[in-house]
């Protein structure tokens, strides 16, 4: 049997909460952004303790932040574990930092351990997954899978103040480069395997009383507006036959929404947040509607067929009408599968930790999903605690279950930098 290597659980537990308080929100909560100061103090804080372990260190041409042990072999692919460093407004301390501290902890344990390995092991911290303030979630993974266009920091403008992205990074300093962001692009030939620990946000685990579980596959999320135009009449005076009722439309398109994700698959999620109408007159037939809609399924087929099935519904309440319609995307991203064999490798670290785990699907999206794309994932979850709540200042998951994840990340990282586990 191949060695464990051993965790610090108070390192990891204080330096999680070292970190996390920086960007405290006087309205409750941390607001650590990317590109602020707050944001750079905390870099500076965690580039400090990398030093203090000797680990090397970089910062990519967008604030993406690496920490790197060497492997004893010439030339092999990197094993590389992260997760986000920026917070949503008023959020938590766990949510992107878990994963990131825990990432740290496993380089620190393993290079104290003195185990050998051949491959590299890197730490990264992506930048701007929360995209508060710069809209556009999942930056800094993004920019490292080369998905995002050269111009990017002179199109993108902070959604408060207006200033254009290129200016927060100038601001910023720490040797970002906004006309370069391509640079942060890596070579994906380079990398061995991507995993991301990340605190569930939801209460799944909780109810189940299991601490963690081994992700099988982060759902595919496709949002989308539908506009429906009619004629605007007389509640009163216009018969029903007469009508051209934007908003009856609307409302059975809403009910249809729901009732798919109920019969597509048992873990689909499909959501209508709000029905804008116009005029939004209580005795005017709605002559405008628009809806936004988001669609959630880990299976691919499945996530097409539930978005085919809503727009054949949605063209057969137009027709019968007499209304127009149209969609407009603002996401459409495929559903990220999880490495079978990372899976396997996870499941049974899990077992020679003796952590009880289960698999699960992610329905919000991370930043693994866009590293799916050029290389291996894997995905680890730890309980949410607190009645599962994320996105808030409430938001908490224990030391002992942070500990327990950080073992097997730690296992999983040093396993794969010694063994060839994939096929
Ligand atoms: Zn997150």
């Amino acid at each position: 049997m191949s060695q464990l290597v051993k965790i610090n659980e108070d390192r990891l537990w204080s330096r999680l909460y070292q970190v996390g308080a920086i960007g405290a929100d006087p309205r409750g909560g941390v607001s650590r952004f990317a590109w602020e100061p707050a944001y750079r103090d905390a870099v500076k804080l965690l580039i400090n303790w990398i030093e203090k372990e000797g680990i090397e260190w970089r910062i990519d041409s967008v604030g993406n932040v690496f920490a790197r042990i060497e492997g004893d072999g010439k030339k092999e692919p990197v094993v590389l574990s992260g997760s986000h460093f920026d917070t949503v407004p008023q959020g938590g301390f766990f949510d992107g930092l878990a994963g990131v501290m825990g990432a740290l902890e496993a380089l620190v344990a393993i290079k104290e351990s003195g185990i050998p390995h051949k491959r590299p092991i890197e730490m990264v911290a992506f930048i701007n997954e929360e995209a508060s303030q710069f809209l556009g979630g999942t930056f800094g993974s993004k920019a490292m899978c080369g998905m995002l266009p050269s111009d990017y920091a002179y199109q993108n403008r902070h959604r408060q103040t207006g200033q254009l992205l290129c200016d927060a990074m100038r601001e910023y300093g720490m040797g970002v480069d906004p006309d370069n962001i391509e640079k942060s692009k890596i070579n994906a030939k380079e990398y061995y395997a991507f995993i991301e620990m990340h605190i569930e946000q939801g209460r799944y685990l909780l109810d189940k009383d299991i601490p963690l579980s081994v992700v099988e596959a982060v759902a595919g999320i496709k949002q989308f507006y539908i506009t429906i135009k009619g004629e605007a009449a007389h509640a009163g005076g216009m018969a029903m036959k007469d009508r051209h009722d934007a908003m009856a439309a609307a409302a059975s398109i809403a009910t249809e929404v729901e009732r798919l994700a109920y019969t597509i698959s048992p873990e689909a999620r499909g959501t209508v947040g709000y029905i804008e109408s116009y005029p939004g007159e209580h005795n005017i037939i709605a002559e405008k509607c628009i809806m936004p809609v988001d669609f959630r399924e880990a299976d691919y087929e499945k996530w097409k067929e539930m978005y085919d099935q809503l727009m054949n519904y949605t063209e057969q309440e137009c027709k019968k009408r007499g209304l127009m319609w149209s969609v407009n995307y603002t996401c459409n991203l495929e559903p990220a599968p999880c490495n079978k064999e990372v899976q396997i490798l996870m499941d049974s670290i899990a077992k020679e930790l003796k952590i009880s785990h289960n698999k699960m699907i992610s329905f919000p999206a991370h930043d693994a999903m866009n590293m799916s794309r050029i290389m291996p994932m894997g995905m680890i979850f730890i309980r949410s605690s607190n009645g599962g709540v994320s996105h808030c200042p409430e938001e908490f998951t224990t030391k002992e279950d942070l500990v327990r994840g950080t073992s097997l990340l730690a296992n999983t990282l040093l396993r794969m930098a010694s063994e060839d586990i994939l096929l």
